[in-house]
C-alpha cells in the first residue's frame, strides 16, 4: 500500500477548499475505436478548459517509458486486447488527483466496460462530484473500418495527435503539422488488430450503454451519430449542443 505523500495531500486540500467553490467537470466520449473521440476531446477541451485525458495515450506512454505497468500491458494492447480493469483504474485516478486536471476533464477511451463505468461512478461519489456526461459517438462498422484502416499517429508521445490520410491528411505527407515528428501506424490500427478491437467493442458496449441510459442520472447520456461525409466540425456541433442540454 502507498503512503499517503505531498501529492495527495495536495489533492485533499483541492477537494476540500477549491471544489465546494468550483466542482470539477467529468465529462466521457464513448464509442468504437476510430469514432473519433480523440479529435472531438482534442477540440472540445481548450474551448471548456478541461484536460483531454486519452487513457489510450495514457497507456502507451507507459508503455514507452517501459515502466511496469506498460510491460504488464503491452503485449494485450498489440493484440487489441484491452487492458485489465485495475490497471487502467489505477493510472487513471492518479492523473485525476493530479493538479493540472483540477478543473475537470474529458475523458476519451474510458470507461470501455461496464466494470470500469462502475467504477469510475464509485470513484468520483467518494470524491462528493459525479459525471455530468456520457456522450456516445455511435458510427456503422464500415465507418469505422474506413477510418482506422487509414489513420495515422504523431510518433510523439506528448504530442500523439492523429490523422486520416483521406478526410484529414498532414501538410507534409508522413509528418505531424503540430510538431513534424513522424506519422506511424499503430500496431493496434493493423488490419487484424481492427478485427479484434471491432469485436471486443461489440461485446463490451451493449452493457455500458444500457448502464449509462438506466442506471445513472437521467440526461447523463447523450447518442450522437456522426457518419463519415460528416466534417469533424458538425461533429463537434452536435457534440456541444448535447453537453448544454
Ligand atoms: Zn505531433
Amino acid at each position: 500500500m502507498k503512503h499517503f505523500g505531498i501529492a495527495d495531500l495536495r489533492f485533499w486540500l483541492t477537494q476540500t477548499f477549491v471544489w465546494p467553490f468550483r466542482k470539477p467537470r467529468f465529462i466521457t466520449l464513448l464509442g468504437g475505436p476510430g469514432a473519433g473521440k480523440g479529435t472531438v476531446a482534442s477540440q472540445l477541451a481548450p474551448a471548456l478548459g478541461l484536460t483531454h485525458l486519452s487513457t489510450g495515450a495514457l497507456i502507451r506512454n507507459e508503455i514507452a517509458q517501459g515502466t511496469d505497468f506498460g510491460k504488464q500491458v503491452k503485449d494485450l494492447i498489440e493484440k487489441g486486447a484491452l487492458a485489465p480493469d485495475h490497471l487502467v483504474m489505477q493510472i487513471l485516478t492518479r492523473a485525476l488527483k493530479s493538479p493540472a486536471n483540477s478543473r475537470g476533464v474529458i475523458l476519451d477511451g474510458f470507461p470501455r466496460t461496464l466494470a470500469q463505468a462502475q467504477m469510475l461512478d464509485q470513484l468520483l461519489a467518494s470524491w462528493g462530484v459525479a459525471l455530468e456526461k456520457a456522450v456516445w459517438l455511435e458510427l456503422t462498422e464500415a465507418d469505422l473500418i474506413e477510418r482506422l484502416s487509414l489513420r495515422r499517429t504523431c510518433s510523439n508521445q506528448t504530442c500523439g495527435r492523429s490523422y486520416h490520410l483521406t478526410f484529414e491528411p498532414p501538410k507534409l505527407a508522413g509528418h505531424c503539422d503540430a510538431c513534424n515528428s513522424a506519422l506511424y501506424q499503430r500496431k493496434d490500427d493493423a488490419p487484424e488488430a481492427i478485427r479484434t478491437r471491432l469485436e471486443t467493442y461489440k461485446q463490451e458496449s451493449a452493457p455500458l450503454s444500457s448502464y449509462y441510459k438506466s442506471s445513472t442520472a437521467p440526461g447523463v447520456f447523450a447518442l450522437i451519430v456522426p457518419t463519415n461525409s460528416m466534417t469533424k466540425e458538425m461533429v463537434l456541433e452536435k457534440v456541444v449542443l448535447a453537453l448544454s442540454s
